[in-house]
């Protein structure tokens, strides 16, 4: 689902790449912890998927294709199939949870009937179903985040990316947000969460890729967030 192929990124004007000669494969369906100190390469990984940036060399091929080679207006297309949830939410404010799920929708023009059913059953799928007339400023974090996952996979996109999704989160309200992500991968969806997080990548053993410095030190199948032999 997402492959890169020897790729190095270097920021105009940096005289180290932030990313470098990286090659690796995430299939379908898997769940994958993305793991390096501040400054490691994390977020220009995440940049390269959603073709926010080319690599500098090599090649990124999100569902089989190399994003490098798509014209403009192909990468809307593009990025709605990839989910994305921040550490800080980015809700619309003032907004219900209802209608911030809803909004991402009506932009890219789905019918009223689509949203009508698509909306519910991706709040159910959080645990909000009966929460979608809240503004959701009144929500505690956790619920926000929530909100935000619904909103990223409510189009059912292959691919959802968490950028330190439980950074602003409680450890009690961080477990139920992993709960979330779980049941959003065993229903297919490939996701890649990058955390600092080291108790809960070491509760899920899932894979663990760890970047350091801009190279791929580590992928680990079942892995902890520190390196243990
Ligand atoms: P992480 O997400 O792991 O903190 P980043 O991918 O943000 O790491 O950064 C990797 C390296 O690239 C760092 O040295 C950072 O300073 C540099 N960098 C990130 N974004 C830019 C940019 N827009 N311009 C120049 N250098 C950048
Ligand atoms: P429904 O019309 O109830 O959504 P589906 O067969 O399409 O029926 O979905 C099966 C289940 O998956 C439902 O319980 C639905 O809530 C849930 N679901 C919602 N959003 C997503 C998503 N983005 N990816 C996978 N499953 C989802």
């Amino acid at each position: 689902m997402i492959r890169f192929d020897n790729v190095s990124k270097k920021y105009p004007g940096q005289t180290r790449a932030a990313l470098r000669n990286v090659t690796l494969d995430i299939d379908t369906g898997e769940f994958v912890f993305l793991v390096g100190r501040s400054g490691s390469g994390k977020s220009t990984f995440v940049r390269l998927v959603l073709r926010e940036l080319r690599p500098t060399r090599g090649a990124v091929l999100v569902d089989g294709r190399d994003t490098s080679g798509l014209p403009a207006w192909r990468v809307p297309k593009l990025r709605r199939q990839i989910g994305t949830v921040f550490q800080d939410f980015r809700l619309l404010p003032g907004k219900t949870v209802r209608e911030n799920v809803a909004f991402a929708l009506q932009v890219t023009g789905y019918s009223r009937r689509d949203i009508r059913t698509l909306v519910p059953a991706s709040l159910e799928m959080v645990g909000l179903a009966d929460k979608q007339d809240r503004l959701t400023d009144e929500l505690s974090g956790g619920e926000q985040q929530r909100v935000a996952i619904a909103r990223a996979v409510v189009n059912r996109p292959k691919i959802l990316i968490a950028d330190e999704p439980t950074g602003n989160l409680d450890p009690t309200t961080s477990v139920g947000i992993m709960k979330v992500l779980d049941r959003i991968n065993r229903l297919g969806t490939t996701v890649v969460m990058a955390t600092h997080d080291s108790t809960i990548v070491d509760q899920l053993r899932k894979r663990v890729i760890e970047l350091d410095d801009g190279d791929l030190v580590r992928d680990q199948g079942k892995g902890t967030y520190g390196y243990q032999a």
